[in-house]
């Protein structure tokens, strides 16, 4: 029905993982797991002396700074980032003590240090920018075992030579552009959400997919509290302050006066979110870790001022839901990653998605909730991605709630309208992909331009 399918699964587009980089920490940790699964279904682990890992392009480029090369060993001795208390990864590599002992696979202890991590910045493999390829060799130096991985965003990864699509589920309803989803949403009777609950529980029971997506909500929520209640420096050298802990004073002082609006609170939200993931806390990813402060916020903020049911559950599943259709939509059709597309890839699906979920909780028609993402899409395009030091402080925390505050203003919008509009959600996307592609490798996570080499590190 309806083509190849874009779908992705909404416990695949919002995983629970740790920050602060979806593509640069949650998928490196993923590719190196997997690398020490593969060693040991192969037979090869016990033989296995040393590691090594070598990081190409955007990954070399700023890796450090996104805590890459801690993930790798921690992804090596066996952690997930679904799972791992966020603590255990950070300085995993970056305090590591040479001559200490890896548990490769969490089992087979080898000899690790430091130099076995090494950076290649200005090597960019044709498959993504975000490159790095494993080796383990035995005690004599022999190669046993290479891999190359791509981690391609929201902590998705690809090992080259492994067919993309090979472990696809084959979803009931298929869908590869906007347009046919409205299309289908049209001919069924459904909503958006309505479509991709079909498609979810084609893998699991109703209740195993409410359960699922109200965990994810769980841990957005619990990420938004956690960040409104933290002070003190983020890691890194910039030394940047946290604001959203102050901000929460602020407001919760002026209770009652009419001072403390609504989005104030929705931009707060946004900012312990990102501060979080900055901290290499537990974030879920949305549709990545750098831009991962925008649904949860407009999410909270449509369940704090907006949402009249005395339980926002089953609206919040149509928010997730409706996100993920939208979502899939980018991540098939261009791209949900910073290092490929920029941060429009990034801060701009998840302000798109935000749009769409929100304009579906207040009602709007599929071809409304199509006008929203097209809207926060559109005033995104061409935004590039500096961050500052390599880290995803400046400008991706602030940058969040900028585009939480865009999302309610598309919705709004598209819900003032009857859902016809001029552009068309899937033109907006074929333009971010082709503007990806223009864009210089400057903008495209390697803090080679724009803000990265204007603002001074101190
Ligand atoms: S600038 Fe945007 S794409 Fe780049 S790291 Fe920050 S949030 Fe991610």
């Amino acid at each position: 029905m309806g083509g190849v399918t874009a779908y992705v699964s909404a416990f695949e587009l919002f995983s629970i993982g740790v920050g602060p980089s979806s593509s640069h920490t949650v998928g490196p940790m993923r590719a190196a797991r997997d690398f020490a699964d593969r060693l040991r279904a192969g037979g090869t682990l016990e033989r296995v002396a040393r590691v090594s890992c070598v990081l190409y392009g955007s990954l070399g480029a700023t890796g450090i700074g996104h805590g890459t090369p801690d993930a790798i060993v921690a992804g090596l001795a066996d952690l997930a980032p679904e799972t791992v208390d966020p603590a255990a990864v950070r300085e995993r590599w970056s305090g590591w003590q040479d001559g200490d002992t890896l548990e490769l696979a969490g089992s087979h202890p080898v000899m690790f240090v430091r130099k076995d991590i090494t950076f290649e910045p200005f090597t960019r493999l044709p498959g993504h920018p975000n490159a790095m390829t494993l080796s383990a060799r035995d005690a004599a130096g022999a190669l046993l075992a290479s891999d190359t991985y791509y981690s391609i965003g929201g902590g998705f990864i690809r090992r080259e030579g492994e067919d993309a699509h090979a472990h696809d589920h084959v979803y009931p309803i298929q869908y590869r552009s906007a347009d046919t989803l409205l299309t289908l949403a049209g001919e069924l009777g459904l909503s958006i959400a309505g479509i991709a609950r079909l498609n979810e529980e084609s893998r699991r029971s109703r209740a195993e997919v409410d359960a699922q997506l109200d965990a994810i909500w769980s841990a957005m929520t619990g990420c938004i509290d956690a960040g409104l209640h933290a002070t003190g420096l983020l890691p890194g050298l910039l030394q940047v302050r946290r604001r959203a802990g102050a901000i929460r004073e602020q407001l919760e002082g002026e209770a009652g006066t009419g001072t403390a609006l609504p989005g104030d609170w929705l931009g707060t939200f946004a900012l312990a979110v990102n501060e979080e993931n900055a901290s290499g806390g537990r974030v879920v990813t949305a549709p990545t870790n750098g831009a991962a402060g925008i649904l949860p916020a407009v999410a909270r903020y449509w369940a704090e001022f907006v949402c009249d049911a005395d339980d926002p559950r089953e609206g919040m599943r149509e928010f997730l839901l409706t996100a993920t259709a939208l979502g899939s939509l980018f991540k098939a059709n261009a791209s949900i990653s910073g290092a490929e597309g920029g941060c429009q890839a990034e801060v701009g699906s998840a302000c798109a998605m935000a749009a769409g979920g929100l304009t579906a909780v207040m009602g709007g028609t599929p071809q409304q909730v199509e006008n929203a993402a097209e809207i926060a899409m559109e005033h995104h395009l061409g935004l590039t991605c500096d961050p500052v030091g390599g880290l995803v402080q400046i400008p991706c925390i602030e940058r969040n709630a900028i585009a939480a505050s865009t999302a309610v203003t598309a919705a709004r919008l598209a819900l003032r309208g009857d859902g016809s509009h001029y552009v068309s959600l899937d033109t907006v996307v074929e333009t971010m992909r082709q503007t990806g592609i223009d864009m210089s490798t400057k903008y495209k996570e390697t803090s080679e331009g724009g803000l990265a080499v204007n603002v001074v590190e101190c």
